[in-house]
Parts: structure tokens; C-alpha cells; sequence
């Protein structure tokens, strides 16, 4: 009997077995290690798994979804033509066409595995994987964290003890984990990270900047076009070296000619290596360590192979990181590894110590100024948050005479209230009063399996109101999940909106997503404004807010907020 290990991964998958003389990776139908963790269905409802689902992202977008790793362990359902799938599902796929793939490779069936999860997924998410592995027809052995099987690849278990930092910068998201290794145990302890930051931001820059330089919007160019530019941008993000790269880009209207300099990809990936460094300095700061107490930096993650990148760790630390293994399938290497200790009952114990929050979770609040924009989303408990937290915001009514206020509950990143994940909601009775005077503490705790906790004081009354939150797929109603569902395809943009203000919002929107606290509060402002402006439709106006914005924006994602 074969246990195989698993990568999982937001971007791409991978897998392998270990053998007599270590790890084998697995190749897919394609004879590739890596399979893109994208599913799609074509026009006749057939699903499609890897890399040709992941080539019609852009031209299929409506029956094309990646990225679905983030929404393990909730009830959100994706879209695919007339099909709905949960993440868990869509997972399944993937994990069903690693399972046929290892098949074909051994020739014999294959059902158990080893699969590895971000260490700071929590309980619901490790259930959702195991879960999505059952579905594929596959036993999971041991579920292994990320940060742990890239340490046994590179074989750290092997050592009396010590103290490694494993930065995993991947296609979307940024883990940082710091791992103890004493007594045969590998403990996780802080875990900080960006689910925001990744290899495709790099892509993304770079082809705004090139946009910028032709004063082109991305509404200018056809979407095969601009899909084009995407891909050769990624290509030379993957190949700069020393020397320059000289490529002849299709931007619709004419054909140009781009140098793609060192230079000119350190100029556009500075605030992007300036966002990394915030979560590096926090897990250390959190686990209380002078960088020097550390055995070992790890990098891990497609990503890592910019130079860039490790010349900046290489900087923070004042050595040069470990990198010698390949980085986009040394996590698969691990699980792997961990399979063969699994089948000869030498298993390496992994365990989280800090469990932190995965998300935010947080309420609606009225948009006053512009009621026609629906809510903002008031964050509660702000994510990465190390759980159990219990945290109390004081929100008021909106209405003159209102007699009841409903606290919506939603998990997400976005500002607007519409564009995040639905939870559930709590009514509460307040006196009659002018708006804005009856005040209520809205109180969210949130523990290790995921359960969340609503408690609500109405001051003038002193009554108070509670309900809890099974955190856990199922939980929703089969008529929350249907407004849920309809919210999220009734999405779409106001006409006056131009493309380029458009992408500005979308660029304040994302800033929001990755920022916290006093700067998150500060972004949402400078967005209001806009918007207001926007409402307002006096071209010059929006002229002159739009400018402010865009400078304002450029020098937040300059700074170093620390
Ligand atoms: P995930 O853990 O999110 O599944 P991976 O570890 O597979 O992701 O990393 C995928 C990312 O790695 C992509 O954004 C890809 O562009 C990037 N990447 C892969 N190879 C290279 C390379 N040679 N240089 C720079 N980035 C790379
Ligand atoms: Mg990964």
C-alpha cells in the first residue's frame, strides 16, 4: 500500500511518494510536477483541472475559478457556467486528478495520502481538506502543515533541535512561519503572513507599468490581447537575469518594443518586497527573538526564485537564506517524506501552538454619504488575530425612531459589505430615538474551532442579546446560501464609473484588503471621498480627487508602515 503526499496549493499542486532512494515527484497527463489548482467547465459541462483550465482564466473567466483555497471552511459557493461548487468540492477535483495522475504513474490504485495545509488554517479548514480529499476517494493519513513538510525536505528533523523561519512566498499569499524543533516535535509558533501578496502581483505591476508608459487602460485592449501581455510578462518575470530582455508586446493599437531591465523590476517590485517585510518583522517581533537566535531561514514557494526577493531576505538577516531545493514542490517533498515515515510508523508530530484568526470577521455599517453604494464593512476582529479574542466595537442607528438594528455577520477582506462572505445576523430592539443617539457594544469572540460568538448590549436598556455562529460548513441556511449566491452574481460596476477610476477603486480596494488597523481606517476614508466625487459627476472634481488619490495611494504602498 502506496501513501502519496500531497501539496495542495492556492496556485499550483503537486505530489510524490517516497522510495528507496527518497522522493519521487509525481508528473501529471501533461509529464509536468506542477498542476495548476484551477478547475473550469467547458461549454458541454465537462470539468477541466490544471493548466488548460488555467489557460481559459481570462477567456472563460465565468466557468474558470482559481484561487479557491482561500474559501476552505466556508459555505461559499463558485459559479462555473450553470454548476455551483463550494471550495471544498472544487478542491476535491483537483485532489481526484492528482489521484488518476499518481494511478497512471504506479499503476495501482492509489488511496491514502498525506496532505499539507497552511499552518494557520483552522479547524473547519482542516476538516473542509480532509473532506475534499474523501470526496477524491482518498484516505487522509495525516494532514501535515505547510511550514513542517518544507522543513523535513530539507531535512531540519534530522537535527538535536533549533529554530527555523520559513518564509513561503507563493502565487497569492504570503506565509511566515517560525518552527521549534525539540524532542522529535515540530512546533509552529508564530504565523504571521499576507493573503494578499504573491508572484501574480509581481506580473501585475509590471503590466501596469507598461500600460502607464502607453497611457493605455486595460479596457483598451481586447482580452485575448491583454491576456497576451500577461503572459509574456510572467514569462520574462520568470527568466530576468543580469541581462535584458528585449520583447515585442501586441498592445492593440500599435506593437511596441519593451526592455525589461533589473532595474526596471527592482523600481516596480519595491513596494511589493516592502509589503513582505512587515509580516517577517512581526513574527519575530511576536515570538520575542533576535534574528540571530534563528538556525535557519527557509524559502519556499514559486516566488522565492526571484533574485530580488533573496537578496532582500538576504539583507534582513545578514546571511543567505537556504534555498538549494526546488521551491515550488518542496512542500509536496515533505508530505511525501512524512508518507514514508507514515508507512514505516515514524511519523514526525507537528502541532500549532498559535492558532490565529484566518480571516476577518466583522459587520455592515451604512454608508451615509451615499447610501446607493450599500454598506462598509466594519471590521471586528481583524485577521491573524490569535484566537481565542473577544473584541467590542460600539455601533449606533441610522434611522430616526428606528426600533430594531440587525448586525449582519460577515467574513472577508473587502471594504464593501456586499463583496464578503455572509455569516449570519442577530436583530435587536431599541427605544425610539433621534438616529444616530441609541447606541449598542457589539461584541465578537471567536475560539479554536472556528466558533463565533455575536453578543450585543443595547445601552439605553441594558438588555443584552447573544447568538452564536457555527463557523462550520452547513451551518447556512438553504435560503442564506441563495442570498448569499445572488449578492455575489448581481455584482457588477456603475456605468459612469471610466475603466481608469475603476482600477483605481480596485487598487484602494486591494490596498485595503492587505493593510490593518489605523491604515485600513485611513484608506477607507480617502475611498469615500473618491466616491463621493464620483457620485457628485463633475469631471473636473473627479480630476483633481482622482490625482489626490492616486498620489496618496503610491505613497502608502511606498512606506514602511512599521
Ligand atoms: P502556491 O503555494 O500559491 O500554490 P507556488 O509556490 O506554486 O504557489 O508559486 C506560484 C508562483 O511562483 C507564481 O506566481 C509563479 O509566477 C511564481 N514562479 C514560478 N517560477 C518562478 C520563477 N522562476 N521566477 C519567479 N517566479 C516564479
Ligand atoms: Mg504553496
Amino acid at each position: 500500500m502506496t501513501i502519496i503526499g500531497i501539496d495542495l496549493g492556492t496556485t499550483n499542486s503537486a505530489c510524490g511518494l517516497w522510495t528507496d532512494d527518497g522522493v519521487t515527484l509525481i508528473p501529471n497527463r501533461l509529464g509536468e510536477v506542477l498542476t495548476p489548482s484551477v478547475v473550469g467547465v467547458d461549454k458541454n459541462g465537462e470539468i477541466i483541472v490544471g493548466r488548460t483550465a488555467r489557460q481559459r482564466l481570462i477567456n472563460h473567466s465565468d466557468r474558470t475559478v482559481a484561487a479557491f483555497k482561500r474559501l476552505m471552511g466556508t459555505d461559499h459557493k463558485v459559479k462555473l457556467g450553470k454548476q455551483t461548487f463550494t471550495a471544498t468540492e472544487l478542491s476535491s477535483l483537483v485532489l481526484r486528478s492528482l489521484k488518476e495522475d499518481a494511478e497512471t504513474f504506479l499503476g495501482e490504485p492509489v488511496t491514502e495520502a498525506v496532505i499539507s495545509v497552511p499552518a494557520y488554517f483552522n479547524d473547519n479548514q482542516r476538516h473542509a481538506t480532509k473532506l475534499a480529499a474523501e470526496l477524491a476517494g482518498l484516505k487522509v493519513e495525516r494532514l501535515i502543515n505547510e511550514p513542517t513538510a518544507a522543513a523535513i525536505a530539507y531535512g531540519l528533523h534530522e537535527k538535536q533541535e533549533g529554530l527555523f523561519l520559513i518564509l513561503d512566498l507563493g502565487g497569492g499569499t504570503f506565509d511566515v512561519s517560525l518552527l521549534e524543533f525539540f524532542d522529535g516535535i515540530m512546533e509552529v509558533h508564530a504565523s504571521a503572513g499576507d493573503n494578499f501578496l504573491g508572484g501574480e502581483d509581481f506580473v501585475d505591476a509590471m503590466v501596469d507599468d507598461v500600460l502607464r508608459e502607453h497611457r493605455l487602460r486595460r479596457d483598451d485592449l481586447k482580452p485575448l490581447t491583454l491576456q497576451n501581455l500577461y503572459l509574456q510578462m510572467e514569462s520574462a518575470k520568470r527568466k530576468l537575469g543580469p541581462t535584458d530582455l528585449v520583447l515585442t508586446l501586441d498592445l492593440g493599437e500599435k506593437t511596441v518594443e519593451h526592455v525589461v531591465t533589473a532595474d526596471w523590476f527592482a523600481r516596480i517590485s519595491t513596494p511589493l518586497l516592502l509589503r513582505a517585510k512587515h509580516p517577517i518583522e512581526r513574527a519575530i517581533r511576536d515570538a520575542g527573538l533576535h534574528p540571530s537566535k534563528i538556525d535557519d531561514v527557509v524559502l519556499v514557494g514559486g516566488s522565492t526564485r526571484l533574485a530580488i526577493f533573496r537578496s532582500t531576505v538576504g539583507k534582513m538577516f545578514g546571511r543567505l537564506p537556504s534555498c538549494h531545493l526546488d521551491p515550488d514542490t518542496v512542500v509536496a517533498m515533505g508530505a511525501a517524506i512524512q508518507a514514508g515515515l507514515m508507512m514505516r510508523n515514524e511519523a514526525l508530530d507537528d502541532v500549532v501552538l498559535t492558532d490565529v484568526c484566518p480571516y476577518t470577521l466583522g459587520t455592515g455599517v451604512i454608508n451615509e454619504d451615499n447610501p446607493r453604494l450599500g454598506s462598509y464593512f466594519l471590521p471586528i476582529i481583524e485577521r491573524n488575530c490569535v484566537v481565542p479574542v473577544s473584541i467590542v466595537k460600539e455601533i449606533c442607528t441610522a434611522h430616526d425612531n428606528q426600533t430594531e438594528l440587525t448586525i449582519k455577520v460577515y467574513q472577508g477582506e473587502n471594504r464593501l459589505v456586499e463583496k464578503n462572505v455572509y455569516l449570519g445576523e442577530l436583530s435587536v430592539q431599541v427605544p425610539p430615538a433621534p438616529r444616530g443617539e441609541e447606541t449598542v457594544d457589539v461584541r465578537y469572540s471567536y475560539d479554536m474551532n472556528g466558533l463565533l460568538e455575536v453578543d450585543v448590549t443595547v445601552h439605553s436598556t441594558g438588555k443584552t442579546y447573544n447568538h452564536l455562529i457555527e463557523h462550520t460548513p452547513g451551518a447556512l441556511s438553504e435560503a442564506d446560501k441563495q442570498k448569499a449566491l445572488s449578492k455575489l452574481s448581481e455584482l457588477k460596476f456603475h456605468p459612469r464609473d471610466g475603466e481608469d477610476n475603476r482600477a483605481l477603486l480596485a487598487r484602494g480596494e486591494r490596498l485595503y484588503e492587505s493593510s490593518l488597523g489605523d491604515r485600513r481606517d485611513y484608506i477607507a476614508d480617502v475611498m469615500k471621498q473618491f466616491e463621493r466625487a464620483l457620485e457628485r459627476q463633475n469631471p473636473a472634481e473627479i480630476a483633481k480627487v482622482q490625482k489626490q488619490v492616486k498620489d496618496v495611494l503610491a505613497q502608502l504602498e511606498s512606506e514602511d508602515w512599521f
